[in-house]
């Protein structure tokens, strides 16, 4: 029996595993509404936001982004490793670095770079362009500024300008020719450069990355490049130079085993730089610290077997560990976590426009026609035929008997109005089925395909290409919620296809507990606005998206919690306009609208349009130049 009045916000949490994956920062509220904290005490219901920016006159859809749930990430780093460092009286320090390139929207960059003041939390620059941006940051003084990435001579001065600046800049070697040229231009300048060498571990990562690490790894040094590197700076009386080594074994590190491995090896690693006369003070871990998008807590690529806490205390551990047995001086640990600082600050919202699905359309059965074919007949028997018991077994045959029918009339056997009459059977078979499965508290694994052929497609106005990349190239799965009505037993299970003109622009792979779920439990439309919610998407999709279809960057939200339930939206940045999405391509904007006018004036010249028209047509065409790349209906 179906109880849906018995259905409770509990139910919900788990339905959607909110509290396995949203760390605390995310909750389902006692009126079914998804609630985000952005700090201890604080609340917002993430609906009125939306609603607010509707209230404006904006469109959707947006994400949200909350800066305080940045700057609690950056402290729940920070704190973690002093606490590990403060329990196991290690000597040296903790300095985290934020990696830019996972997110270097501005207000991310300037949230942690104002967060991270107080701990020494610094940035580091991947190329020239985030170098730039990255030297205009207010940091800590002590605060490091590490440029990786291969490297011009250009980039190399401007980090060496840095220094001059009084910023704390380290310039890594990625290979090993790098060491010339930055000499050459520190003596050009005559700044004395601080050099950090990336070497490339034995160690792997786990997960998606795994190829960051390992000896065929695309960055870093061998050890005997290292040694030469050593050598080399001791004839150039720089040895003090040399202040750090550089590991990195990729991104989203699913088992804290390999990160274990990883640090033994680097700090071992150090420890042998400093025998051979160096004097290193920062050895940098890299990133990799993990993401739970799926809150299972285990290997699964999208999960991780560990906590921050475990991560920050394995690692002070392992290398204090290694620096006792080699007496050598505990160094000042270096992180670079970018997806775990980021993830959790930001929602994107996207409303569901239409849901279509086998089980929706085409609900009438056209009637049967003088001469119809045996084959629909078959379909007609399997239809008055099924029951509980044998529903597989009739699915089997009426997907036989579909792919006979659409054989049948490619070969001329079957007229139009059969093939009409047998899809809308077909459907009809599948809607029975899934009335009988609805009942049922487990389906089969077996019949998950049959799920997903049932499955309603939610349209959601978002590209998938511009917002969640990842789950496209890579298959990263993100939590996605209603945003409101999970005080409702949710009585659909969908799938959701983005608007763009791409057959590959859907979602039909959803977080588990175990593996991944071919459909989402959504709620029946009610004629009211729906929205949902994608959570842990504030690392890399932000700057990997592309503009499939022109669909332009979202428009933005940036808001603060306010004691009381209250919320203040700080900005709003609109989203890129059409005009800006077409120039991008090498088209003027001018040109676009003469050759308009053109064709406007010729339209007039052979009587398809009036003067009046024309006015009109052109004033449409300029407004859409200037409007938002997605949908834009009038919301309730
Ligand atoms: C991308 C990158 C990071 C960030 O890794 P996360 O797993 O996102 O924390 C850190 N260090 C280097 C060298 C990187 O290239």
């Amino acid at each position: 029996m179906k109880t849906t009045s018995k259905y409770s916000i509990a139910d919900a949490a788990e339905t959607y595993l909110v509290p396995n994956w949203s760390n605390g920062w995310f909750r389902v509220n006692d009126d079914g509404q998804m609630e985000v904290t952005p700090s201890p005490g604080l609340h917002v219901v993430i609906q009125d936001v939306v609603e607010s920016v509707l209230e404006r006159g904006e469109s959707l859809p947006v994400i949200i982004r909350f800066p305080q749930v940045l700057s609690g990430r950056v402290k729940q780093l920070n704190e973690a490793f002093h606490k590990a460092i403060d329990e196991y009286k290690y000597k040296g320090a903790y300095q985290g670095v934020f990696p830019i390139k996972v997110n270097q929207r501005r207000l991310v960059v300037e949230t942690i770079a104002q967060a991270g003041y107080s701990y020494a939390h610094g940035l580091e620059a991947g190329s020239k362009a985030e170098l730039a941006l990255c030297l205009a940051q207010k940091l800590n003084p002590d605060a490091l500024l590490c440029c990786n990435g291969f490297k011009d001579d250009g980039f190399i001065k401007l980090a060496l300008w840095g220094r001059t600046l009084g910023k704390n800049v380290v310039i890594t070697l990625e290979k090993y020719s790098e060491l010339e040229r930055i000499l050459k231009q520190a003596r050009a300048l005559g700044v004395k450069p601080a050099i950090g060498v990336r070497f490339k571990l034995h160690a792997r990562g786990s997960g998606q990355w795994e190829e960051s690490g390992g000896d065929q790894a695309k960055f870093g040094l061998n050890a005997y490049e290292l040694l030469r590197v050593v050598e080399k700076l001791r004839e150039e009386n720089m040895l003090d130079s040399l202040v750090m080594l550089h590991t990195h074994i990729g991104s989203q590190i699913t088992d804290i085993r390999r990160i274990k491995v990883a640090v033994r090896e680097a700090t071992q690693t150090y420890a042998g730089l400093i025998a051979a006369g160096a004097q290193l003070k920062y050895l940098n871990v890299g990133g990799g610290l993990g993401v739970d998008y799926d809150g299972s807590k285990t290997t699964f690529y999208a999960s991780m077997n560990y906590t921050l806490a475990e991560y920050a205390a394995d690692i002070v551990y392992t290398v204090q560990e290694v620096c006792k047995a080699r007496s050598v001086p505990e160094p000042t640990i270096v992180s670079e976590s970018g997806r775990a600082l980021t993830a959790h600050h930001s929602v994107l919202v996207m409303p569901v426009v239409d849901v279509t699905g086998p089980t929706r359309d085409l609900q009438d059965i056209p009637e049967a026609g003088e001469n119809t074919h045996q084959i629909v007949k078959d379909m007609e028997e399997v239809l008055d035929n099924i029951t509980a018991r044998n529903y597989r077994e009739m699915y089997n045959d009426a997907v036989g008997d579909k792919q006979t029918l659409h054989n049948l009339f490619d070969l001329g056997y079957v007229t139009l109005s059969d093939r009409a009459r047998g899809e809308a059977l077909f459907n009809a078979i599948l809607r029975k089925i899934s009335k009988l499965i609805a009942g049922e508290k487990y389906v089969p694994d077996e019949l998950e395909d049959l799920q997903k052929v049932l499955a309603d497609k939610y349209i959601c106005n978002f590209s998938l290409f511009q917002s969640l990349p990842d789950n496209w190239a890579i298959q990263a799965l993100f939590p996605i919620v209603p945003l409101s009505r999970l005080d409702e037993k949710p009585t659909r299970q969908g799938t959701l296809v983005d608007i763009t003109c791409d057959s590959d622009g859907k979602i039909e792979k959803f977080i588990d507990l175990r593996d991944v779920k071919a459909t989402l439990p959504l709620h029946e439309p009610n004629g009211k606005p729906y929205y949902l919610g994608v959570f842990l998407a504030g690392a890399y999709q932000d700057v990997l998206g592309s503009s499939h279809n022109l669909f332009g960057k979202v428009s933005e939200a940036h808001v603060t919690a306010r004691p009381g339930g209250r919320y203040h939206i700080d900005l709003f940045v609109r989203g890129q306009k059409a005009r800006r999405m077409i120039e991008s391509m090498g088209y003027e904007e001018g040109m676009l609208r003469d050759s308009i006018e053109d064709q406007a004036d010729e339209a007039i010249k052979e009587g398809l349009l009036t003067d009046e028209q024309e006015t009109e047509l052109l004033e449409d065409y300029g407004e859409e130049l200037l409007g938002y790349t997605y949908l834009e209906y009038e919301e309730a």
